[in-house]
């Protein structure tokens, strides 16, 4: 065949056209990690409530989304998202974390309440049927200065000796703080920053802390400032994630049921963005990046 055989004219037109699409693709298609999950006892209690594990699992299913990092106030409902053959059945992997809070008044007392860090070893020592407890929150620090509590410190220590991840709602001085609790100063400490600081530091200081500590991992849920117009990442955060694609993960945040109910949206907006970036670093953000950090494949 000439190279104006008509067939082969056709083939290429469709190859070009194909190739167009592709590039202007609208939503990431591939799978995603749900790096900051809860599954609370208002969503199921272990007998009642509006998302027992069918419904949640359902969710993640019809989302893509193939392996979550759960945790719930109490850890009952992780215990539960691990054990469930719904989980199995739905094809998600569970990476259980060991929830700080028992109930709502832990929240403001956690860093310095000895019968939490007793709580955490029982915990650990219980692991879970999806295996054992591979990280220690979400937690939060309201007030930075408690990242220096004595109950902080001891878990911080644990959580590196123990290789253990830590999933955290601090801001950026409490970053600093809690890094320098840990044995290695944080460039061991594997630290998945929750909403890459929720009031919003500027992007200067979130890559010198990035530059600082080599494990840290920025989750972009609630992150003020990450999307512009349309859903779509904003520049100045568009060129953070090319400049370190291996440092970012995305998460619902189910801390309250509303955000079960709008799952669906948060994933989509998720995945709408995603795909504006490369191939290679949106599969990293929505997948690679959580994966690596727990050994999965
Ligand atoms: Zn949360």
């Amino acid at each position: 065949m000439g190279p104006r055989h008509p067939l082969r004219i056709a083939a290429a037109l469709f190859a070009l056209a194909a190739a167009c699409l592709g590039a202007h693709a609208a939503e990431y298609g591939g799978p995603l990690f749900d790096a900051h999950l809860h599954y609370n006892e208002e969503a199921w209690d272990g007998d009642s409530g509006p998302y027992p594990p069918a419904e949640a699992l359902a969710r993640m299913q019809r989302n893509g989304v193939k392996a979550i990092i759960a945790n719930s106030r109490p850890n009952a409902g992780t215990q539960t998202l691990a054990a469930a053959q719904e989980t199995r059945a739905a094809g998600v992997t569970v990476v259980p974390f060991v929830r700080l809070y028992r109930n709502r008044d832990d929240y403001s007392n956690w860093f310095r309440d000895e019968s939490i860090y007793e709580m955490v070893q029982a915990e650990l020592a219980r692991g879970t049927a999806s295996g054992p407890y591979r990280g220690l929150g979400e937690f939060h620090l309201y007030d930075s200065a408690n990242a220096n509590g004595a109950v902080a410190r001891k878990l911080i220590v644990l959580a590196e000796q123990k290789k253990l991840a830590v999933l955290a709602h601090v801001d950026d001085t409490a970053i600093d703080l809690l890094m320098a609790h840990s044995p290695s100063k944080g460039q061991a400490m594997r630290l998945i920053w929750a909403h890459t600081g929720i009031g919003g530091p500027p992007v200067s200081r979130v890559r010198t802390l990035l530059e600082r500590y080599p494990l840290l991992m920025g989750e972009l849920s609630y992150r003020p400032g990450l999307t512009c117009e349309g859903g779509m990442l904003c520049p100045e955060w568009r060129d953070l994630i090319l400049r370190y694609p291996d440092r970012f993960v995305v998460g619902s945040d189910t801390w309250v049921n509303q955000r079960w109910s709008a799952y669906d949206q948060i994933m989509g907006g998720y995945r709408r963005w995603l795909a504006e970036l490369p191939p290679e670093v949106a599969q990293r953000i929505a997948w690679g990046n959580a994966a690596a950090l727990f050994g999965l494949r």
